[in-house]
């Protein structure tokens, strides 16, 4: 029977593990210059990026383990070129530059950030599908050259290769980027803040107060806490993933919608937008599904199980891009909230979006385009 967790946490080592449940219900360090809010992937990426920016001490906390929320269940793929096709040019921008900057972590980060490289294809049964929006960074392969790199599909398919994106064991990169954040209480929910004179003066978590110089929530979803006049549009888009045993199948990187192939031969598959299924249970019958699409675009994996199942929930804001911004009336909080479904992706420009606003004081430019006023419904400093 198959595992109902994700993949990645099998992939780490007994020390990487340990990582995720660490400083779990103490406060190491209850007067931090900065506090972030939240151990996901842009936490820890924030956290990691203001330690590492020399701009004063960095307490991190979170609810559960690190990794909890969205970060531990996502497929991983940092793929910002297929965002052509669907998103804005400061979208796509923003996201380019995210992938340049988990390559330059990778390059520098002691063991690096377990950044992978890999090609992105994209099958269209009819080219014409893909061609009237041709970007300079798509190849176009005909039903051959696609039949060449992917043996065994069910019909002749073309398809748009996309060379040099990324994908990453996003529990193994949240470990790596923690690994420089001096101070985690993970089993820490922040329940509340004191707000005095346009500035959060504490926090309150179960674990005891905490009196931040400035604090970064970066909890999935907007932050709700007692006390913090925040109320942003968000709502949780489900989505199913599986991986499957290893196989002798070889895909050449991510075949979209089909699969990705991990380290170890195995398949990941899935990502599917369970839209109006908020439960917290895995659904067999979507698992199914998942597994019935592989094997009819690939016969030959027929039989192939899934050894892990999971569901994670994407958080989204109404129009599906996140928000990276201080919080409204305040003078010394942000938020970045609703990273959908590129937060693995946006997770380096983000942090560094972050960090160069506190320690500037001023908005870099990249962040005028994620400001939570764009939402008309947030009653900015009600207090
Ligand atoms: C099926 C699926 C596939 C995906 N695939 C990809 C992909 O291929 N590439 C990609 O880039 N993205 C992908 N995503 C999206 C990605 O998972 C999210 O955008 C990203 O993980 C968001 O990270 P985060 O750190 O903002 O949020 P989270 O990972 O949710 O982290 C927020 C953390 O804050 C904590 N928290 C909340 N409130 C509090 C509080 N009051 N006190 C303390 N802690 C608190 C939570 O416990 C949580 O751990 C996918 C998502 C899904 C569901």
């Amino acid at each position: 029977m198959a595992a109902q967790t994700a993949v990645w946490r099998d992939q780490l080592t007994a020390a990487e593990r340990a990582e995720l449940g660490r400083g779990a219900g103490t406060l190491a360090h209850p007067r931090p210059d900065i506090l972030v809010v939240g151990g996901g992937i842009v936490g820890v990426a924030t956290a990691a990026a203001c330690q590492q920016a020399g701009i004063g001490s960095v307490l991190l906390i979170e609810s559960g383990r690190l990794g909890a929320g969205a970060t531990g269940g996502a497929a991983g793929l940092l793929t910002p070129e297929i965002h052509e096709w669907s998103d804005p040019e400061p979208f796509v921008d923003l996201a380019r530059t995210s992938l340049e900057r988990w390559g330059e972590l990778e390059r520098s980060w002691p063991g690096g950030v377990g950044l992978v490289e890999l090609d992105w294809l994209g099958l269209a049964p009819d080219p014409d599908d893909l061609a009237p929006h041709q970007r300079p960074a798509v190849e176009w392969l005909d039903s051959e050259q696609v039949a060449n790199l992917v043996p065994g599909l069910a019909r002749p398919m073309a398809g748009a290769l996309i060379r040099a994106q990324a994908r990453v064991n996003p529990l193994r990169s949240l470990v790596r980027l923690a690994s420089v954040v001096p101070h985690i209480s993970t089993g820490t929910p922040a329940v509340s803040v004191t707000i005095r004179a346009g500035r959060i003066v504490s926090v309150t978590t179960t674990a005891g107060q905490i009196s931040p110089g400035a604090v970064v929530f970066a909890t999935g979803m907007p932050p709700v806490l007692d006390g913090l006049p925040l109320h942003l549009p968000a709502s949780q888009v489900k989505g199913h993933l599986l991986a499957t045993e290893p196989t002798a199948m070889r895909l050449p990187g991510t075949v979209a919608p089909v699969a990705t192939q991990l380290e170890d031969g195995r398949l990941l598959v899935g990502g599917t937008f369970d839209v109006g299924d908020e439960t917290p249970k895995l659904r067999a019958e979507v698992i199914e599904g998942i597994l019935e699409g592989l094997y009819a675009a690939l016969p030959p994996l027929r039989g192939l199980r899934a050894a892990y199942e999971w569901f994670c929930f994407r958080p989204r804001h109404p129009d599906g891009r996140p928000v990276i911004d201080r919080v409204p009336g305040l003078d010394n909080a942000w938020l970045t909230s609703g990273h959908f479904r590129t937060g693995i992706l946006m997770a380096p420009i983000t942090a560094e979006i972050l960090t160069g606003w506190i320690a500037d004081g001023q908005p870099p430019r990249e962040a005028a385009a994620w400001s939570a006023g764009r939402f008309a419904d947030h009653r900015a400093g009600d207090h």
